[in-house]
């Protein structure tokens, strides 16, 4: 028989709460149990192991520069299984604070440069003078999609040709206010400032549903 059992890692999620982003977890596993699917949803926080080849998705979500320091202080111990999972094609959401922390820096507003896990090449500046907040739209790959951002942090990519969007902005800032682009998408992994949350489109939650079923395949297979 099929195995029907989705495992979702939630990285910190004590922590890196305060947008509302688990309900984009919430989202995704109403989504499988209408295919037939249950799900179990682990935290993993301070000082946990983790495997991230021991799950079908991975979910990071937004917080603020309190807790994202404290979170970067112990998520080097993760850099090589995220690494290695997110460039084999493993899917993973990081929303806001979790997706700035995928990348090389994050400058917070103290002026303290908090390091990311540096598995992309991308970096965040904190600008007190812009938080860039409000309803955003923009065009994906799987069609419009809309939802608010609240960050002050300005996302730019070091490498445009290995780095593509997840999508060009219809209304508000996305990743800065100069680029007009949100977010990014690599392999199976998104990056993106948009609360609401962003699975509200059922557009990107279900091509995100089909990256997990189609990993969970390829993952059993391995077994
Ligand atoms: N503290 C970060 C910023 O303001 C992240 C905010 C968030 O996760 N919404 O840019």
């Amino acid at each position: 028989m099929a195995d029907k059992s989705i495992k979702i890692a939630y990285l910190y999620e004590d922590l890196m709460n305060t947008y509302g982003d688990s309900g984009d977890v919430k989202i995704i596993r109403y989504l499988l149990k209408k295919q037939n699917y249950t799900t179990q949803i682990d935290n993993i926080s301070l000082n946990d192991n983790f495997d991230a080849f021991d799950y079908d998705f991975v979910f990071f979500g937004g917080g603020q520069d309190f807790e994202q320091t404290v979170v970067a202080k112990d998520l080097p111990r993760h850099k090589d299984t995220l690494t290695n999972y997110i460039n084999s094609d493993g899917p993973m959401l990081g929303v806001c604070g979790g997706y700035q922390l995928v990348g090389t820096y994050y400058k917070t507003n103290s002026g303290i440069t908090i390091k990311g896990l540096d598995i992309l090449p991308f970096h965040t500046v904190f600008k007190s003078d812009k938080r860039m907040i409000g309803d955003t739209r923009y065009l994906s790959d799987w069609g419009e999609v809309s939802a608010f951002e609240n960050h002050s942090g300005q996302t730019y990519f070091d490498d445009k040709e290995k780095l593509h969007p997840l999508g060009k902005m219809i209304e508000g800032y996305g990743n800065n206010p100069q680029d007009k682009v949100e977010g990014l998408r690599y392999h199976n992994f998104i990056g993106t400032y948009s609360h609401g949350p962003l699975l509200k489109n059922l557009n990107v939650a279900q091509a995100i549903v089909d990256a997990i079923l189609a990993w969970h395949e390829k993952r059993l297979a391995a077994q």
